[in-house]
């Protein structure tokens, strides 16, 4: 009855384990969920006020397919401070949040049979939205060695004549980590190449700790720039998820085939949202550092906790709201008559057995981790440790 490609897709892991855990807390269970990767705080007052305006103004109607072009010269603008990157109104697209814009640039560039480079760990929607198009995803794993980046040889021995773009995620969902210059230096030169798109997920870019500054792979030259399509949006870096605004900049004609699909689809993403957006870009920016330093705070905190678990080591995250533990060492114990082989195991027995939602790392594509979202408070993240560190001390 249903379509082949229907048939190929799964639902979002991290949406669904987060509607597992909401459902629970619903019937009653007191669940701590770490499963959601959704900033805590609650969306900035200036940016509220702008909707409401909008909405009592009657802006409240169809608006340019691709976004109003006072929303499209915050974006240039930010994209010019920010990463040194220049465009015009024809090089931006603005979408129903940055999942939508890496799917209409997915649905614009693959061609069934074509191949898509995801490094893994990659966020759990890539593979999907390539198989969405008929396309085949070419997983390139990392190592925990190399902080769970891709490098440029390990790329280049899955290129094959069919392989169409590299998709790169930094700062990284799920492992926090992010590229210097030279790693993306050299990942651009095996994607020029080879004549690759990259598509390059930079929706974490406010989100970095220790002094690092975000640096977007299309700012290495005017090639890389033409063979790049930058994702971004606002639902990480303003605590906007629910207001779904997210924005693709990239070459004229793939941009202008983004709209086109868009315009096929959703249509504008909503007027009212669009006005929020403008006033988040525009307006004061001092909540996003607020946001930073308290979850930089909750970094130290959950990185030093995990570390004193037996059995788990986590590295030092640079950014985004993860923690990646590797917990390879309670694989294959068992508890009673429930044995916990992977990661699957694992978040299935935390969940119901601690009631802690996380989730696996083999939703990301790698075995033997799991995800821990810190977007959520202090007293929630101790709370959910101390559950997480019982469960693991009962197994043997
Ligand atoms: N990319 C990554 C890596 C993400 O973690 C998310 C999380 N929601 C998105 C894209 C999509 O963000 P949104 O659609 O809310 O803008
Ligand atoms: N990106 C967030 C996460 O990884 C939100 C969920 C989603 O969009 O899949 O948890």
């Amino acid at each position: 009855m249903l379509s082949e490609r229907a048939k190929k897709i799964k639902p979002s892991a991290t949406l669904s384990i987060d509607s597992k855990a909401k459902e629970m807390k619903a019937s009653g269970v007191d669940v701590i969920s770490f499963a959601l990767g959704e900033p805590d705080f609650d969306t900035p007052d200036n940016i509220k006020e702008a909707a409401i305006k909008a909405i009592k103004s009657g802006f409240t109607k169809y608006t340019p397919v691709g976004g109003v072009p006072e929303l499209k010269d915050a974006i240039i603008n930010k994209l010019k401070t920010d990463n040194s990157l220049e465009y015009d109104r024809t090089e931006i697209v603005v979408s129903c949040g940055a999942k939508h814009s890496l799917y209409n640039a997915a649905q614009a560039l693959y061609s069934p049979g074509d191949e898509v480079l995801i490094p893994a760990p990659y966020w759990v929607s890539y593979p999907d939205q390539v198989l969405l198009n008929d396309a085949v995803p070419v997983i390139v794993d990392c190592r925990e060695e190399d902080l769970f980046m891709v490098t440029a040889d390990s790329l280049k021995e899955k290129i094959t004549k069919k392989t169409k773009a590299v998709i790169l995620n930094y700062p990284s969902n799920p492992t926090g980590y992010t590229y210097d210059k030279k790693t993306l230096e050299g990942i651009a030169e095996v994607a020029l190449k080879h004549n690759l798109f990259i598509v390059s997920d930079e929706i974490y870019e406010k989100l970095l700790y220790d002094g690092l500054t975000h640096i977007s792979i299309a700012s290495i030259d005017k090639e890389v720039k033409k063979k790049t399509i930058v994702i971004n949006g606002l639902s990480k870096s303003h605590a906007m998820t629910g207001w779904r605004i997210g924005y693709a900049a990239g070459d004229k004609s793939v941009i202008k085939a983004m709209e086109n699909i868009q315009s096929q689809s959703t249509s504008n993403p909503t007027s009212i949202s669009q006005k929020a957006a403008i006033e988040a870009m525009t307006g004061q920016q001092e909540t996003v550092s607020i946001m930073v330093k308290e979850f930089d705070k909750r970094r130290e905190f959950i990185v030093k906790e995990l570390n004193e678990i037996p059995g788990v080591s986590c590295r030092r995250p640079q950014g985004a709201f993860y923690a990646f533990p590797n917990i390879k060492a309670h694989l294959g114990k068992s508890v009673g008559s429930r044995k916990v082989a992977d990661s699957s195991d694992m978040a299935m027995y935390l969940l119901e057995d601690a009631a802690v939602a996380l989730v696996p790392g083999g939703a990301f594509g790698m075995e033997g981790y799991i995800r821990i979202s810190y977007a959520t408070s202090m007293e929630v993240i101790k709370e959910g440790l101390n559950r997480i560190k019982k469960a693991l001390k009962a197994l043997s």
